[in-house]
């Protein structure tokens, strides 16, 4: 029996796993990918927006070339905490299943590899692997992709970037510069105020000089093998199309959630059900961390501002292992 099973091995579920070596319980991660897994799929040449010092975690330094760490830094560090701290961590290992057992406290988390007891769990899925879907027919075809890694394979190729938030705009910019020919379908009438001031007005004048055309106020109706048909407010246009970068952002894995029997806000956000003050859902002892806390707001909670999570609920599950000593 565990006293704490983490559910995810990213940067949320390693600080848990660092706080929970030094609150001295009995856990262990257990993660569907490899260590930092969502980091691993981030584009190769990304750099963090916040700067090394603010990604820390569980007291350990992160240094970096610059300010701002780069994607292959991140790992470097990722990797030094998982030596340093000696996590216990099961990698290639989904978690699929969760039950209340019937005999005691606890649950009994499922994995294809086997079964696992614990008194406590702490899911820190993040949201990475579920894209927001457009569902629009031709999603399926191979030239769509809602990832991106590098730039290399879109050179000289007519790209349709659809989304007008962070990753939307880095990667269009990042297209243009090296040689794509780039466009734009937005659904609001701009590009998203959330984008980085040191970006915005870079894409901004980029599509004013006509460099990056950009059709706002418009969605996608149909992907096809060599063209795209957009609903503009000038009516529909197809133009012509070798890949699609759906940058439309991902979402919590809430059928996960649900199967957990963790509650979740009946509006848009599908927030989940969680004290603040321990993170603890309205299951006894299955705490939340990380960006999932955010449901469907998933910019709102990131790395930099969900640090506290770890020891929160180191903190809970070893005040909680005493009682029942005592008791
Ligand atoms: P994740 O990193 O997504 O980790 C979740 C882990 O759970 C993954 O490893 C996944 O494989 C695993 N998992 C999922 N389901 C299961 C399952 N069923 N069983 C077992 N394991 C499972 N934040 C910042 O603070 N600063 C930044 O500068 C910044 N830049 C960003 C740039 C980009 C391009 C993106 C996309 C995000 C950025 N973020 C940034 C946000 C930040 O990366 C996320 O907030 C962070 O990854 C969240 O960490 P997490 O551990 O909660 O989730």
């Amino acid at each position: 029996m565990y006293d704490l099973i983490i559910i995810g091995g990213g940067p949320t579920g390693i600080n848990i796993g660092i706080a929970a070596t030094k609150a001295g319980l009995n856990y262990l991660i257990l993660e569907k990918g490899m260590l930092a897994n969502s980091i691993y799929h981030f584009p190769t040449n990304m750099t963090f927006f916040s700067t090394s010092k603010k990604l820390e975690i569980g007291d350990t330094p992160f240094v970096s070339h610059t300010e701002k760490p780069t994607r292959a830094e991140a790992l470097e560090y990722y990797r030094r905490l998982h030596q340093h701290w000696d996590l216990k961590i099961n990698f290639y290992e989904p978690v699929e299943e969760m039950q209340p057992l019937t005999s005691d406290e606890g649950y009994r988390i499922t994995t294809p590899k086997g079964t696992y007891e614990t008194m406590a769990v702490a899911l820190a899925t993040g949201y990475y692997d579920q894209p927001n879907l457009l569902n629009v027919p031709g999603e399926k075809l191979p030239k769509v992709k809602h990832y991106y890694d590098n730039v290399h394979p879109y050179i000289g190729q007519e790209v349709l970037v659809i989304g007008a938030r962070n990753s939307a705009a880095q990667v269009a910019l990042e297209l243009w510069q090296k040689g794509s020919n780039v466009t734009m379908a937005v659904r609001g009438d701009s590009i998203s105020e959330k984008v980085k001031y040191w970006i915005k007005p870079n894409l901004e004048n980029r599509i004013k000089e006509g460099s990056i055309p950009a059709y706002f106020n418009t969605t996608v109706q149909e992907i096809k093998p060599n063209s795209v048909i957009l609903n503009t407010p000038d009516g529909k246009k197809e133009i012509p199309n070798d890949y699609v970068l759906a940058m439309t952002g991902y979402h919590p894995n809430f059928d996960l959630l649900r199967q957990i029997g963790i509650e979740l806000c009946d509006d848009d956000s599908q927030i989940p059900t969680y004290a603040p003050e321990t993170l603890e859902t309205n299951l006894s002892n299955v705490f939340i961390a990380g960006v999932i806390c955010a449901g469907m707001h998933t910019s709102k909670l990131f790395i930099e501002n969900t640090r506290d999570h770890g020891e929160i609920i180191a903190e809970v599950v070893k005040a909680r292992k005493e009682e029942k000593v005592v008791a």
